[in-house]
């Protein structure tokens, strides 16, 4: 077959062009608004964390930082979403510990965080509340313990579904306390806050984001923080293990997602971006006042990331299973 030079020289030039138009576009980032997905309900603590983050990250990267609510499945609808969108840079996924514990919990993942996306950084830890409606009749965790297991025929649980860190928190408190109790899933913890603070669910177990100011306003009744050691933000509270539930340890690590195949001069303009707004003045007091504790630089980082994602699917996969809690 005859060589045909003419064509060749167009195929070279094609490629050429999308090379380079490529990386321009990638030079350019970000010509548009970006869109931040949250995969839990507005209001909740993961949406706060994400709007306090857009806002300020909306400072440096040039374009504004959108916030949009992707609701299901514990997350995991979301975190589908990014992993199938453009990988242009500006569609985004925020998500917490649910990214590992979702391969445990979900026979039928559509997704693999491990392999379906790009990893920027960490944002912020979050310590968790053991929370009740406030006319529980407990003043400590042994009293709501005790209560618990004389009316756990009664007793509604709420969460914000199979693989929302809330679900994670209940499923160690039930298994700690060897009770098991009707659980009442809903869009995210900001509904599920509501529900409580009207009486229709009994117990919840949410992130200091959204309850320091609920727990500072005697709105609901606080039985401790899931952290070892108490908290900044909430000192007067013990941690569930010295209320008698030892070893008890729930933190929530925030991390952003870009979907596989993002272009690397557009994921260092996103990772620098990020690395500068969580050391922003103001994001960190905001943070602070709510609970959240700023990461190390290793973890703001990329590899910090996915190397973090791996230990963490590790360390719960195994604590699911054992729990026998899973979704076909
Ligand atoms: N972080 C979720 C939210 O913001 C709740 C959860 O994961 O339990 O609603």
């Amino acid at each position: 077959m005859k060589f045909n030079f003419t064509r060749a020289l167009a195929y070279l030039a094609l490629l050429f062009f999308s090379i380079t138009s490529g990386l321009t576009l990638a030079q350019n980032y970000p010509t548009k608004p970006i869109t931040l997905i949250v995969p839990f309900a507005a209001g909740g603590p993961t949406d706060i964390v994400a709007r306090t983050l857009a806002a300020t990250m909306s400072k440096t990267v040039g374009q504004t930082v959108l916030v949009d609510n992707k609701l299901g499945a514990g997350g995991t609808l979301a975190a589908a979403f990014v992993a199938n969108a453009q990988p242009d840079g500006y569609t985004l996924l925020i998500h917490h510990n649910g990214m590992s514990t979702a391969p445990a919990l979900y026979r039928k993942l559509s997704f693999n965080p491990l392999t379906d996306f790009e990893y920027i950084g960490q944002v912020v830890d979050v310590p968790m509340t053991l929370i009740a409606r406030k006319d529980i009749p407990a003043k400590n965790l042994q009293e709501l313990i005790a209560y618990i297991k004389q009316n756990s025929s009664k007793i509604n649980l709420a969460n914000a579904g199979l693989g929302a860190v809330s679900h994670l928190c209940g499923m160690l408190f039930q298994k700690a306390i060897g009770v098991e109790l009707t659980t009442v899933p809903f869009s995210g913890t900001a509904p599920a806050l509501n529900a409580l603070l009207g009486g229709q669910v009994d117990i919840l177990c949410d992130q200091t984001t959204q309850t320091t100011q609920h727990i500072k306003s005697g709105t609901v009744k606080m039985f401790g923080v899931t952290t070892k050691e108490r908290i900044k933000a909430l000192p007067e509270y013990p941690t569930l293990s010295e209320g008698g539930l030892k070893d008890f340890e729930v933190i929530v690590w925030h991390g952003v997602y870009a979907p596989k195949g993002t272009a690397n001069a557009t994921l260092e303009k996103i990772g620098n971006t990020l690395r500068t707004a969580t050391k922003d003045p103001s994001f960190v007091a905001k943070m602070a006042d709510l609970g959240a504790e700023s990461v190390s630089d290793t973890k703001l980082t990329s590899e910090g990331l996915k190397s973090w994602l791996q230990t963490e699917i590790n360390k719960w996969g195994p604590v699911i299973k054992s729990a026998g809690v899973y979704s076909d």
